[in-house]
């Protein structure tokens, strides 16, 4: 297998060094357009390299078969274009009764079926996963609310004569939690109009008669920046438009939002998306128990926050004395405060002035911060404030779902989560999302590799992947012990030096010479790093990576919410006695930096995915434009190495990569074999050395169906080097 100069593995088999024979096969494959779309399982494609696989997934895409199964995987490609009888009531239940659902055109309910078939079969794990995965816009959020609908139906409760109407509710209740979720954490992004700001994983909870009777929410990393910065041309979550758009007369009185008023952080309003319907939102919160003087608490913080963002600061004439706000922003602080039932006074000065306390007799200073400063701090109230707010909501929500342990007996995990992202700026968001694709992809071979040496056994085949180096190494470096890039990150933070890029560049570079999977762009003049991940190599910007990884709330923004008159931020932000004791026990707390709690909830969550039987579908956005059925090849290649269908190939490539049926097999090489020849209708013995054929599994065949030993006398006379019988 050819190797990188580090070392690692080449994922890319785009200028794969096949062999002229393979080279040959590949033409042939190729050759016979007319049927390429009609290989609905890529590891039947023959031979499995990334031209045939390509040209097969365009070829059904072509004729709308937009499904294709890759050996324990389903490549979903996105048409762009509703075809609403794909996803039928109708279709559910014809894949639901099926005698096997696998037999009939690959499809997410086929995968849906297998599944919950695996469930009532009390296969070992009982427990089952769906890994939803592929780059922002490939579909993935679609895809697990398909599934989702498709359990909410096939696994409905059947209602109690007497009509037990909470039973009844809760697969709708299940269901609800999606506009909830998406009008908070999604936002209209240049990749995705619906493009989902957060990673969720999603237990559908059965009873015993595996009706689905509640579910728990997990969710990871908000982009929780969103709420104070958007990149041009993309805007910030769903439910600012909603409330600004959707909100009655009354109401704009209520939450200060006049018609036509223009808020900063509130970009590109005048798009008007599907997204934007706030009537859907309330009646989800509604039926999942959140009422409307909750919700009307809700809309007016979120108001508040929109406020807060037209607050823009001056420089002071004097350095000694605080900003200034712009005058035209004057305004705002007050209504601010009011919405967010804080004193003008105090929020004013929470954000434009820090409080140190220094020396033996623990001296309180104040001072006032820089225009940056205030800045940062204005923002930072508002990702805090709706940070709390998105957990919150889960958790209540959670609450509505969920059922109580003792009562379900069996889950299906459905997990929605971005995947590989490599721009041309990256940062600790990225680290973090690729991070956890790494350590799907490594659950995923895992799997795979499992599966493929289970069919090797099966066919008598003896082989080891020696070949195959797994990514564990990319791993090490970003969270081995005690020395990777988390761990130099985390110290970085708990040392809270005055942050110098250049030299913890060094430092990183010191303490990880070693592993092959780190290098550096030294033709970027900033401080740098690059991991070479296995779906390619993937450079990250040390600029500001510690402070996002601190992600430090100042002591003085908790207070003044934790002072706050309103209900809902009194519940985000309780006063524990704790905190209650003045900042300095909150400054020399440990710190939980963001890759530590990122770490340890996927640590669990890969633990949850362990303890199950997975099933992996990855979504495949076509083209970059959203352009309905349009397939680029480049693009779509790109994303098959980013999702493992890529190195699953490599797998196999490292196995057979040419499989035959023995029919076909012997057909083509009976020339090869020695004793080939007048005996035509020879019965075969059953003496053959293929465990599976002596238990009987396998008919004893005559020439129409050519038996495995007929194919390995071929392959042993063949690689002797005799020639064949005439
Ligand atoms: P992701 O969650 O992967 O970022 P989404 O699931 O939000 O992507 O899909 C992006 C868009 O693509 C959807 O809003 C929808 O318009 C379209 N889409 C996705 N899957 C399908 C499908 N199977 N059929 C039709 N349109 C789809
Ligand atoms: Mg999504």
């Amino acid at each position: 297998m050819p190797k990188q100069e580090n070392g690692q593995r080449e994922v890319s088999l785009i200028q794969n060094d096949l062999s002229e024979s393979i080279e040959e096969e590949v033409r042939a494959f190729l050759g016979d357009e007319e049927k390429l779309h009609l290989f609905d399982d890529l590891t039947k494609v023959n031979p499995v390299t990334t031209r045939t696989v390509l040209k097969c997934l365009q070829a059904r895409y072509r004729v709308n078969l937009f499904y294709t199964n890759a050996g324990c995987s389903l490549v979903a490609l996105n048409p762009f274009q509703p075809f609403s009888c794909l996803y039928s009531p109708e279709l559910m239940r014809e894949y639901h009764v099926a005698l096997c659902p696998q037999d009939l055109k690959p499809h997410i309910f086929a995968v849906a079926e297998q599944t919950y078939r695996n469930v009532q079969k009390q296969m070992d794990p009982v427990n089952q996963s769906i890994i939803v995965s592929g780059e922002s816009g490939a579909g993935k959020t679609w895809t697990s609310r398909c599934l989702m609908k498709f359990y909410a139906s096939v696994a409905a409760s059947v209602i109690s004569p007497k009509g037990n109407e909470t039973v009844e509710r809760i697969e709708k209740r299940v269901l609800d939690s999606n506009p909830v979720m998406e009008a908070f954490g999604n936002a209209c992004t240049l990749r995705n109009n619906n493009s989902s700001r957060f990673g969720k994983y999603i237990q559908l909870q059965l009873d015993r008669f595996h009706h689905l009777i509640g579910a728990s929410i997990q969710t990871f990393l908000l982009e929780k920046t969103r709420v104070a910065y958007q990149a041009p041309n993309e805007r910030n979550f769903h439910i600012f438009y909603q409330i600004t758009k959707g909100a009655t007369a009354e109401e704009r009185l209520e939450w200060n939002l006049p018609e036509g008023a223009e808020y900063r952080w509130l970009p590109n309003s005048e798009r008007n998306l599907d997204e934007d319907c706030f009537e859907v939102t309330r009646g989800a919160m509604l039926h999942l128990g959140i009422g409307p003087a909750t919700q009307s608490n809700i809309f007016k913080v979120l108001s508040g926050l929109l406020h807060l963002g037209n607050l823009q600061f001056s420089n002071p004439v004097d350095e000694s004395q605080p900003c200034e706000l712009e005058d035209k922003t004057k305004e705002f602080v007050k209504t601010t405060g009011d919405l967010l039932q804080i004193p003008t006074e105090e929020l004013l000065e929470s954000l434009r002035i820090r409080t140190i306390t220094a020396g033996k007799q623990q001296q309180v200073f104040k001072k006032p911060c820089s225009r940056a400063e205030c800045e940062t701090r204005r923002d930072c109230l508002a990702k805090v404030i709706y940070a709390r707010l998105f957990e919150w909501l889960v958790l209540v929500i959670n609450e509505n779902i969920y059922t109580d342990p003792s009562v379900w007996t069996s889950f299906i995990g459905l997990l929605d989560v971005y995947g590989f992202e490599a721009f041309p700026e990256n940062n600790l968001e990225q680290l973090c999302i690729n991070y956890a694709n790494e350590k799907l992809q490594q659950h995923f071979v895992a799997h795979y590799l499992k599966a493929q040496q289970e069919e090797y056994a099966a066919e008598g085949l003896q082989w080891s992947f020696i070949n195959y180096q797994d990514n564990q190494n990319c791993l090490d470096l970003i969270e081995g012990n005690p020395l990777s890039i988390f761990s130099l990150l985390n110290e970085e933070c708990r040392l809270n030096r005055a942050s110098n890029t250049d030299l913890f560049q060094t430092r990183i570079e010191k303490a990880l010479s070693s592993n092959q999977c780190l290098s550096r762009d030294k033709f970027n003049k900033k401080p740098n790093f690059i991991i070479s991940h296995y779906a390619g190599k993937v450079c990250y910007q040390l600029a500001a990576m510690v402070e996002k990884n601190k992600d430090a709330v100042p002591p003085e923004l908790v207070h003044v919410l934790q002072n706050s008159k309103d209900p809902l931020l009194q519940k985000l932000f309780p006063v524990t006695e704790k905190n209650q004791n003045n900042t300095k026990t909150q400054n020399r707390a440990a710190v939980v930096t963001v890759v530590s709690k990122f770490k340890s909830s996927l640590e669990h969550l890969m633990e949850i995915l362990s303890r199950t039987t997975p099933h992996y579908i990855r979504c495949i956005k076509p083209n970059a434009d959203c352009k309905a059925m349009t397939f680029r090849r480049e693009e779509v290649l790109s994303q098959l190495q980013a999702c493992g269908i890529v190195e699953a190939i490599t797998i196999s490539a490292a196995g057979f990569p040419v499989r035959i049926p023995f029919q076909s097999f012997t057909e083509r090489y009976k020339l090869l074999r020695k004793s080939w020849g007048s005996s035509k209708k020879r019965v075969w013995d059953k003496s053959s050395s293929h465990p599976a054929e002596k238990e009987g599994e396998i008919p004893a065949m005559g020439d129409d169906k050519a038996p495995r030993a007929a194919v390995l006398e071929i392959l042993q006379d063949a690689a002797r080097g005799q020639t064949p019988a005439q």
